[in-house]
């Protein structure tokens, strides 16, 4: 049975987090000075097994879930990841699963498993085609050639369109909007311009570095007309444009100016079994000690139901005007 927050919105979207691991260092999510060599990752023992996720994500179709998104950390290093593709894909409930990866790991053979596994969608993060840039953005060498054969790989085995997130910060990677605008125009793929979030604890966010979507998108229509696309569904996060000429779409996560918490019907299950209600939440209901302790299903269907009903989160609505709360949870935890 669908269920509601307090603000009326229903639960349909869950993304999953099967690694805290990852072999970037983005500065806006991992820095290294934060998540050095000594950084505790989670011990194998702590993190949910497939059988724990698939058990929970069944649950959780109970409650209305209908789309997945696996993510991390970063998702392509949990190691035999299409087995809990098809463990997913084949809940009768489940529509839609996609995967968002930054593309270091996606080789064509790779795409081609998780495609036949059950995958969907794939999204792929590349923040710059300047070797440099891209580099000094992941925090470790990233050649944005290979990046671009992934993303071609990926649609060639049938996960396309292609979703391509591009997290925009001033100063770093913003003179790549235009280039990066030009290179996926007529490609069949999708660049989605996101705007730099105060997300987790590590980095250091200041407003003035976040480039936002309007200004972006501005800088995109003094060369190339647009014009706006209706949503394929109220909680979809990018708003969508598509160039006049024909030359494709483009989408703008405008996270912090334009905040869509209205529309929020997403839950995050970290690796370690918390399940969060929001990005920017500090608290987060461990679901992993339930379902060790051999918890019935429906004593556990009874806690993500109240979990649910009692959800007051809209942060980014409320951004600026409350205090920064501490402790938030970390991006590579809960996945983006
Ligand atoms: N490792 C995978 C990747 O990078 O695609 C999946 C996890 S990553 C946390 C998911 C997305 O979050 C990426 O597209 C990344 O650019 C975005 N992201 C991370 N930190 C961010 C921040 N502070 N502001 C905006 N987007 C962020
Ligand atoms: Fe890793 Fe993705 Fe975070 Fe970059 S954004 S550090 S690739 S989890
Ligand atoms: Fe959803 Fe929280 Fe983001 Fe608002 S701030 S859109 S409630 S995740």
């Amino acid at each position: 049975m669908a269920i509601e927050d307090t603000f009326g919105r229903s639960l349909e979207d869950l993304r999953l987090s099967v690694t805290d691991r990852c072999n970037f260092r983005c500065r806006y999510c991992m820095p290294r000075e934060v998540f050095g060599p000594g950084f505790p990752f989670l011990p194998r023992g702590e993190i949910l097994s497939f059988e724990e996720i698939t058990r929970l994500t069944k649950l959780f179709t109970k409650l209305g879930v209908r789309r997945l998104r696996l993510t991390g950390g970063e998702p392509l290093l949990r190691h035999d990841l299409p087995v809990l593709i098809s463990q997913l894909a084949a809940i009768p409930q489940i529509e839609n699963i996609a995967l968002t990866t930054n593309g270091s790991l996606l080789t064509p053979a790779t795409a081609q498993i998780l495609y036949e596994t059950g995958l969907h969608r794939i999204t792929v993060s590349l923040d710059a085609l300047d070797p440099q840039i891209s580099t000094r953005m992941a925090g470790v060498p990233v050649d944005p050639a290979q990046i671009l054969a992934a993303i071609d790989a990926a649609d060639s085995a049938g996960l396309g369109p292609v979703k391509v997130n591009m997290m925009v910060r001033r100063g770093l990677n913003d003179q790549e909007i235009i280039p990066m605008a030009r290179h996926f125009r007529y490609s069949g793929h999708i660049l989605r311009l996101i705007e730099y979030m105060d997300a987790g604890t590590g980095n250091g966010w200041d407003r003035t570095e976040m480039v936002s979507a309007e200004e972006a998108r501005r800088q995109i229509e003094a060369l190339w007309p647009l014009d706006p696309v209706a949503p394929n569904r109220p909680s979809e996060t990018a708003r969508r444009y598509r160039y006049r000429d024909g030359a494709g779409e483009i989408g703008f996560i405008a996270s912090v100016t334009q905040p869509f918490c209205r529309n929020c019907t997403r839950a995050r299950l970290t690796a370690a079994g918390r399940l969060y209600t929001c990005l920017f939440a500090s608290e987060g209901l461990d679901l992993r000690a339930p379902l060790r302790s051999g918890m019935s299903d429906d004593a556990i269907l009874q806690r993500l139901r109240e979990c649910w009903r009692r959800r007051t989160d809209r942060y980014s609505e409320l951004r600026g005007s409350i205090p920064p709360p501490t402790g938030k949870v970390e991006m590579f935890r809960v996945g983006g």
